[in-house]
C-alpha cells in the first residue's frame, strides 16, 4: 500500500489515542500545573464578559486528553464566575472513544463531537491545547527537476512527483529541503474564523511551532516516553508536527488573529507566578517547591516558555484577549 503522509499520519494517531494511554508518553501543560487550566478558564470567563454575557455560550474544548484543562478551568470558574458557570454549556470535541470516557468521568455533563465543524451554533468560547500538532500533515520536498510529495510505503517514505506546495509560491526553495503544511489546520481555522466572525466569539490555541512559515521536516514519533521512527506501524507511536503559526493566522479570514505569543510571556500575563504563588503558600513545602518548579517549566524560554505559543481568533469587535496585550 502507498500513502500520502497526511492519510498515513492520521491513521496512526487514530489508532495511537484508541488504543494507548497517551500520556504515558508525553506530558502536557495541564498535566504539568492544575493552574495552567485555571489560567485558561479565567480566559474563558473574561472573553464571556467581553461578548455581553451571553447565555447560553459554548464553552468548547478541542482534543481534551484527560480532561484536567477543562476541571481545572471549571474549577476556577465556579469559584470567581458563578454567572458564567451558570451560562456555559460544556462542548468536547475528541474522536478517541476510550479518551471519551476518561473525559466523562472527570467533567459530568459534557456534550461530544467528532469535529469542531459539528459544534452547535452560537456564541463560543473554545480552548485548545497541544490538539493542532496531532492532526496530519503533507511533506513537499524540492527536488533539482521540481517538486515531489512524500508518501509511505512499506514502513518507508517513497517520494513521488507532486505539484508545488501551496506555500512555497515565490520563495526560493533549496535541493533536498521540506515544506510541510497542514491542510487539516488551516481548514478548521478557516471555518472557525468565519463562524466567530458571523456568531460571536473567540477561539484559543496553544502548541508548539515557529511563529513564522519555515522549510523544515519537524514530523516527530515518540512512543513509551522516546523518540522513534515515525514509520512505525500505527498506533505503536504518538505523531506530532511543528505547528506553522504564520500558515492558521493567514488562514483566519475576517476573525481578527492575536499573537502569535511565546507561552511564557502568555501565561506570565495572565497571572500564573501570582496565582502559584498564593496556591503555593496553603501547601507543605514538598508540594510548593513542587508547583513552583512545575511554572518554571511552563513559562522559562528555554523549556516550554518559548516554542510553545498561543495565538487566539475573536470576532473583529472584541477588545483584545487578556495574555495579548504587550
Ligand atoms: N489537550 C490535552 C491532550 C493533548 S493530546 C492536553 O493538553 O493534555 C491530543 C488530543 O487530541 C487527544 O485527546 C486526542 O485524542 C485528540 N485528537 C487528536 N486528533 C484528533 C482529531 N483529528 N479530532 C479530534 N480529536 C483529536
Amino acid at each position: 500500500m502507498i500513502e500520502r503522509l497526511d492519510a498515513f499520519m492520521a491513521r496512526a494517531n487514530a489508532a495511537y489515542y484508541a488504543t494507548r494511554d497517551p500520556f504515558a508518553d508525553f506530558t502536557t501543560a495541564p498535566e504539568i500545573s492544575q493552574v495552567f487550566g485555571e489560567l485558561l478558564g479565567l480566559w474563558a470567563a473574561v472573553m464571556w464578559q467581553s461578548m455581553g454575557a451571553p447565555d447560553p455560550l459554548i464553552l468548547a474544548e478541542a482534543g481534551p486528553g484527560r480532561g484536567t484543562l477543562m476541571a481545572d478551568a471549571l474549577r476556577a470558574i465556579r469559584r470567581t464566575m458563578p454567572a458564567f458557570a451558570a451560562a456555559l454549556r460544556l462542548h468536547l470535541v475528541e474522536t478517541s472513544p476510550r479518551l471519551r470516557a476518561v473525559q466523562a468521568d472527570r467533567l459530568p455533563g459534557a456534550i461530544w463531537h467528532d469535529r469542531i465543524d459539528d459544534l452547535p451554533a452560537g456564541p463560543l468560547v473554545l480552548l485548545a491545547n497541544e490538539f493542532l500538532d496531532a492532526l496530519p500533515i503533507r511533506q513537499h520536498v524540492r527536488r533539482d527537476n521540481g517538486w515531489t510529495e512524500r508518501h509511505v510505503a512499506d514502513g518507508a517514505f517513497l517520494e513521488q512527483p507532486a505539484d508545488a506546495p501551496s506555500r512555497a509560491a515565490g520563495r526560493p526553495i533549496a535541493e533536498g529541503e521540506v515544506i510541510e503544511t497542514c491542510p487539516a489546520a488551516t481548514e478548521l481555522v478557516a471555518n472557525l474564523g468565519a463562524r466567530l466572525a458571523a456568531q460571536g466569539g473567540a477561539a484559543l490555541f496553544l502548541d508548539y511551532g515557529p511563529a513564522r512559515s519555515a522549510p523544515g521536516d519537524s514530523l516527530q514519533a515518540l512512543a513509551a516516553g522516546r523518540p522513534c521512527d515515525p514509520l512505525v506501524p500505527p498506533g505503536t507511536a504518538d505523531l506530532t508536527a511543528h505547528v506553522d503559526f504564520q500558515a492558521l493566522a493567514e488562514a483566519a479570514g475576517p476573525a481578527a488573529v492575536h499573537g502569535p505569543r511565546a507561552q511564557g510571556l502568555f501565561l506570565a500575563e495572565l497571572g500564573l507566578f501570582q496565582r502559584t504563588g498564593r496556591l503555593a503558600e496553603t501547601l507543605p513545602p514538598a508540594r510548593a517547591a513542587a508547583l513552583i518548579a512545575s511554572a518554571q517549566r511552563l513559562a522559562e524560554p528555554d523549556r516550554m516558555g518559548r516554542l510553545f505559543k498561543a495565538i487566539a481568533l475573536c470576532h473583529p469587535d472584541l477588545p483584545t484577549p487578556p495574555g495579548f496585550a504587550a
